[in-house]
């Protein structure tokens, strides 16, 4: 589809993050609200990736109590995402086949980060224009969407960013971000043990923490990526996802070295 190698690819490298604000408040570092469906264990998985990587403020929005989440992380039965103090919403992880989950995130003007089921349940890419969104697509969820397209990984991450005007995250063994501006990061080897259930839902807190502390997408994606390849390292062989979520602290602690 005649997309060639640019200087606009690269490596994604150790991220530059805004310095904590002294007088910051917490609606500044950033509101994340979540929006829960079926299997809320996963939202929770994001909601609490999001409060390790320095949200001020997570909120998950369900309709029934979820059992485990750490009591900074507020649970509303009511939806709020009017709220025009959010930062950034998530919705997917876990959503099942509610779709109306997804229909109500896309009537919200917040930047977004669409995952998991969300993300199956689009039906067209189209439907992502106008909206300020970060997807998160592994390899089905991707096809699913998009259909099978020519060329590398890269040229469908790029063509994929083009089609809906979202910044994409292509997962997998070898993780792209694209942007819709030809943009295109690759991410730096991230440890296999990352291939398991609830990994996923992680990367997805992490993004929206970054995005809802005021990167602009692609900058939040990108840094999201290598942080979670390193807290990945950092939790070790057989690690499971609750503890890449615990280990995001030590690898934000990276950054200041
Ligand atoms: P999901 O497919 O939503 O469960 O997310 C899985 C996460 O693990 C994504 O961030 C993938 O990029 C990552 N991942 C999956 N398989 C591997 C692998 N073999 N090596 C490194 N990272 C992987
Ligand atoms: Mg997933």
């Amino acid at each position: 589809i005649g997309i060639e190698a640019s200087p606009e690819w690269h490596e994604l490298g150790q991220p530059v993050l805004p310095a904590l604000d002294p007088g910051g408040h917490k609606y500044s570092r950033g509101l994340v609200h979540a929006l829960a469906g079926k299997m809320p264990g996963a939202i929770a998985l994001s909601a609490k990736a999001a409060a390790y990587s320095g949200a001020g403020y997570v909120r998950v929005s369900t309709s029934r109590s979820i059992d485990g989440l750490p009591s900074a992380i507020v649970q509303t039965d009511t939806a709020e995402i009017n709220d025009g103090r959010i930062g950034c919403l998530i919705v997917g992880p876990g959503m099942g086949d509610i779709p109306r989950v997804l229909t109500l995130a896309l009537t919200s003007h917040a930047p977004k980060v669409i995952d998991a089921d969300a993300i199956t349940h689009l039906g067209e890419p189209e439907r992502l224009r106008g909206q300020d969104a970060i997807i998160t697509p592994h390899q089905g969820e991707f096809e699913r969407l998009f259909g099978k397209l020519e060329g590398s990984k890269a040229d469908r991450a790029l063509e994929a960013a083009k089609r809906s005007g979202a910044v994409i995250v292509y997962k997998g063994p070898d993780t792209l971000v694209a942007s819709p501006d030809g943009r295109l990061g690759f991410a730096p080897p991230a440890p296999a043990w990352l291939a398991s259930a609830g990994t996923g839902d992680v990367l997805a807190g992490m993004i929206a923490a970054m995005r809802g502390r005021g990167l602009e997408a692609f900058e939040a994606a990108s840094a999201a990526v290598w942080l979670h390849g390193r807290a990945a390292e950092i939790a070790g062989a057989q690690m499971i996802a609750d503890d890449l979520a615990a280990a995001i602290p030590q690898a934000l602690a990276l950054l200041n070295d």
